[in-house]
């Protein structure tokens, strides 16, 4: 009889031990960037343990045993047949995409990579780049271009939510994601605009199941319903890029009614601050008083030397501290004169202005939002915000002094992320949202938006990124990390003629504030040599010859692309990936990588922890198998190339090797005194935790406590983090930040007005290039506003009326592997969906195949009707489509036959008029870089019935690689600890 007719369960999670003959080890789930702890259940085999199966970790603080569809697919992962399992060398005379390949040994491949990197390094480092995908230990990846000395380093953020993280951050200090959530335990109204699932993925779904059973209100804002959308209370359908324009209606009807948080606004924002309305080089800044004792300084970039209009004694006071004091009542509103006759106003004021003409009827045109609905959303704000209020018995001491007896909740909360994001307008419109949030009050308020150590941050954070062109010296490591926060023009990464420093024109005039860099302008600019052209491209878990790229078939071609001499416009690549991605067949050089069963990983602060919202967590990964074949580390490949190459944080000065390797490297890499990758049992006997020395037990101490460290802070801190003096003075004791200054909100942004007034030729100091003038002056608004997607501006809406977006189903959400055994038996293909009404308008049947164009290319794809997604939108899975042979899929596949990828309609590129005439720039958000892949304007027609019934583009089969583990019929008959014998 088969176990699963069996009435006896085949595993008992609550059962007390392992069942007879396995083993179970925990670790850290991979399978998404949520990183829940799990348990592997092991069972030996002929060549070692063998995954028997993998549930979740009860002990777990992060998912409490809960596993998703993706986690227990792990075990699919471990045996995929796309595994690669050497290093391979292209062949010699084989053209790149060919995938044609020579395995060779480590030391080969360590001996070629260290003759071609020292090369590059003792001459010119910036020809060397390292670029990165859902890399989450971009604390070493990092450290490692900064020790080579190449500024051009990102991972891809700037192609995935950029915006969302530094809309957020620039304006409250904090994002969503790992950095900050809603807290659903005490909401009672939940927003969710833009999501579909989320980097808090098993988390997020017990909070909203919870949320919904104790009658909290769920809204869900979004062009179609999928996701956490399907058990929304209501959806509330949106057109994509538009949502910027429905904050602004609803901080217009918001203030219109005064349902707004006076009291939070006056003291923990820079509402009250007063703006120099004068013409000038003061114009749109902050009044100031230059007394360097009527504030501490803050980082330096952004004293605390403000003033405000006190309404009480009727004149100017400094903002901090004096404005703060009791008695006094800072002005939000009004205009006012000061001393030396300088006309000012209070920022709010001037929001209150900008919103005026942003009504709700003016939002319905854009958004496709009916106005009375956009009237009645703002009251279930204002509702849930003031009328729901209530306080929590946690007293708490602002960073002024002064006591709160307890803690004020605003119980209303909002998620939002990528369908916000990946909009060239995106920036603008994650602001506003933060300045929604904001004006209801709930910034780490309970029931409204909490952060997660170590945030919240300084606004601006305080890590600039490299910027000095005259420190990329031979063999020298740059003086700054290649990714940061920029503040002022001064930190722009650009030479003194205004042309870019970085490859991807990261940090430069054309996308000033691009924290994360920008991953998919790399390979585009390195072919087209501009700012100048790279000898080695090295690309880590990014797929960037498919789905992790706009353009997807440019881009192919151009990997491949030739000089006049016949070298590769590129000359080498080295792709790392633990797959037989599309990617690896672009490669001149492939490092098998291991998966997150086979290797030590490290989720901590100094790079994307995994904390709570009552402090910080950080968990890391253990083996609980053998790395497969001859597969190494990526970490490992760094930590032994950094000694090769001498680089100084790695070598002693006699050229020794600091670190026997990644784990040694955890354990002892200090960034500063007591600080270090993990947080948990530091110190020589393990005893301090957050700060101290390493310890040398510091793996097994995590190992014996579920792979995992959680400090629960006192509830003093857990609330109001931005100005809570207990919590500032305890962030910078532990270096979460070097200040324990408050950090205000920033509902006007001084930082985007030093970049216009530069752009206006109002300041001194750096300006951008003429043709770049107009375009900073229009989008560095310090006060958010909504704009159309730039590409609209170059395209006809009449020919291409419809808006394409797409996203991860829940069952691959996240998954970068996303070839996976179990999880294909869910979705082995993609169709287009699209509402009934427009389908059929275009004379396109239910499964009927049609031709999606932009005007940059076209695809032919299956339609499926469907009622929940909005008229004017159509959207598709992403990542679902493979190019055939690759992943090992069978000739044929479903998901290279029937499968296709949007990204194909996608410009990377939209025309410019540059100084010298027509020209291009990145197609990405103006401020920040973000990838503005969710613009994209496309038409639908039927496909002719004679023609072939598969996807298109088809491209040349991939063939398996050497040594790719290629065994589908174990996957199909896979038993963990089956004996050949
Ligand atoms: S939510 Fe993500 S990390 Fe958690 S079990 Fe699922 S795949 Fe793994």
């Amino acid at each position: 009889m088969f176990k699963f007719l069996s009435a006896e369960p085949l595993h008992d999670p609550l059962a007390a031990g392992p069942v007879a003959d396995t083993t179970v080890k925990c670790t850290t789930c991979y399978m998404c960037a949520c990183r829940c702890g799990i348990r592997v259940h092991l069972r030996e085999g002929d060549n070692g343990p063998e995954v028997r199966y993998i549930d979740g970790n009860p002990e777990h603080p992060l998912n409490k045993g809960v596993i998703c569809a993706k986690g227990s697919s792990g075990i699919m992962k471990q045996i995929s047949p796309a595994r690669l399992t050497q290093p391979l060398l292209r062949q010699s005379g084989s053209e790149r995409g060919a995938g044609e390949f020579e395995p060779i040994s480590w030391e080969r491949t360590y001996d070629i990579l260290t003759e071609r990197l020292a090369k590059i390094r003792a001459t010119d480092p910036k020809k060397f780049a390292l670029f990165t995908g859902r890399d989450q230990m971009q604390a070493l990846t990092g450290l490692f271009a900064r020790q080579f000395g190449t500024p051009n380093y990102a991972a891809h953020g700037g192609f995935c939510s950029v915006n969302m993280a530094a809309g957020m951050i620039y304006t409250v200090g904090g994002s969503f994601w790992e950095f900050g959530g809603p807290d659903l335990d005490r909401s009672r109204l939940f927003v969710m605009i833009g999501t579909a699932e989320d980097h808090h993925s098993n988390p997020m779904k017990v909070a909203i199941s919870k949320f919904k059973r104790d009658g909290g209100r769920f809204i869900s804002i979004n062009p179609m319903r999928t996701g956490y959308s399907a058990i929304a209370d209501e959806w509330i359908p949106i057109k994509p890029g538009t949502d910027g324009a429905l904050f602004m209606a609803l901080l217009h009807e918001l203030i219109r009614t005064d349902q707004i948080d006076h009291a939070f606004l006056k003291r923990f924002t820079n509402a009250p601050q007063l703006v120099v309305l004068d013409e000038g080089e003061r114009e749109g800044l902050f009044a100031f008083d230059p007394d360097p004792e009527k504030g501490p300084p803050g980082d330096g970039r952004h004293p605390h030397n403000k003033l405000v209009w006190d309404k009480t004694s009727g004149q100017v006071l400094n903002a901090y501290p004096e404005g703060i004091a009791d008695g006094c009542d800072p002005a939000i509103e009004g205009f006012y004169t000061l001393a030396d006759g300088s006309r000012v106003a209070p920022s709010f004021q001037l929001l209150r202005d900008r919103v005026a003409t942003c009504t709700p009827e003016w939002a319905e045109t854009i958004t496709g939002v009916k106005a009375e609905r956009i009237r009645q959303l703002a009251g279930e704000m204002g509702h849930a915000a003031f009328e729901q209020a209530f306080t929590l018995p946690i007293p708490w001491t602002d960073a002024w002094g002064k006591q709160h007896p307890h803690t004020q909740a605003r119980p209303v909360a909002f998620h939002a992320m990528r369908g916000l994001a990946a909009h060239s307008n995106g920036f603008q419109t994650v602001r506003a949202l933060a300045i929604l949030m904001s004006v209801l009050g709930t910034i780490d308020a309970p029931g409204g938006f909490r952060h997660k150590a170590p945030y919240p941050r300084h606004i601006v954070p305080n890590y600039r990124a490299f910027n000095d062109p005259g420190m990329i010296q031979p063999n020298t490591p740059l003086n700054a990390a290649p990714l940061g926060f920029p503040a002022h023009p001064d930190e722009l990464a650009i030479h003194p003629d205004g042309s870019p420093i970085r490859i991807d024109h990261a940090f430069s005039w054309e996308h000033p504030l691009s924290a994360h860099g920008m991953m998919h302008n790399v390979i585009t600019n390195a072919v087209k040599g501009d700012p100048y052209r790279i000898d080695t491209l090295m690309m880590f878990m990014a797929n960037m010859a498919w789905n992790s790229t706009m353009n997807t078939s440019a881009v192919r071609e151009m990997l491949n692309r030739k000089d006049d001499t016949g070298e590769y416009m590129i000359p080498f690549i080295v792709v790392c990936d633990a797959f037989q991605s599309e990617t690896v067949a672009f490669a001149d050089l492939v490092l098998p990588d291991t998966t997150y069963l086979e290797r030590h990983d490290v989720m901590g602060m100094l790079d994307r922890p995994i904390s709570e919202f009552d402090g910080p967590v950080d968990s890391v990964r253990v083996p609980v198998v053998k790395p497969l074949g001859e597969c190494k580390p990526f970490q490992e490949v760094l930590i032994e190339l950094a000694g090769r190459l001498k680089f100084p944080a790695f070598t002693t000065p006699e050229g020794a090797r600091k670190f026997t390797g990644y784990p040694d490297f955890v354990v002892n890499f200090q960034p500063a005194p007591g600080v270090g990758f993990l947080m948990g049992w530091r110190g020589k006997d393990g005893q301090s935790h957050l700060k101290g020395e390493p310890n040398p037990k510091q793996w097994e101490m995590y190992e014996k406590n579920n792979c995992v460290f959680q400090l629960h802070l006192p509830e003093t801190m857990h609330y109001m983090r931005n100005w809570n003096r207990e919590y500032l003075d305890f962030a910078k004791d532990k270096s979460w930040r070097q200040r324990n200054d408050p950090i205000q909100l920033a509902l006007y942004s001084d930082t985007l007005q030093f970049f216009r007034l530069a752009a206006q030729g109002k300041s001194s100091g750096r300006q951008p290039p003429d043709a770049l003038r107009e375009r900073i002056a229009t989008y560095f608004d310090p006060l958010p506003f909504w704009y159309a997607p730039l590409e609209e501006a170059a395209t006809d809406l009449k020919a291409y009326p419809l808006n394409a977006i797409t996203q991860r189903p829940m069952a691959m959400y996240h998954s970068w592997d996303s070839q996976n055994a179990w999880l294909r038996q869910i979705h082995s293909h993609n169709y287009l969906h699209v509402n009934p009404v427009t389908a059929q308008a275009a004379g396109i049947l239910d499964g009927g195949w049609c031709w999606v164009e932009s005007q940059w290319g076209k695809v032919r794809c299956m339609i499926r009707y469907s009622e929940a997604v909005e008229p004017g939108t159509v959207w598709t899975w992403n990542a679902i489509g493979k190019a055939d042979g690759a992943w090992q899929l069978a000739p044929g596949a479903d998901e290279a036959r029937k499968g296709f990828l949007l990204n194909h309609l996608i410009t990377e590129e939209l025309p410019f008029k540059g100084a010298k005439g027509a020209t291009t720039i990145s197609n990405s958000d103006p401020i920040t870089g973000q990838a503005g892949w969710y613009d994209v304007r496309v038409r639908i027609r039927p496909a002719d019935p004679e023609e072939p019934q598969a996807s298109f583009p088809q491209f040349a089969s991939m063939p398996a690689a050497p040594g790719v583990l290629g065994k589908a019929v174990q996957v199909m008959a896979y038993f963990a600890g089956r004996k050949k014998s």
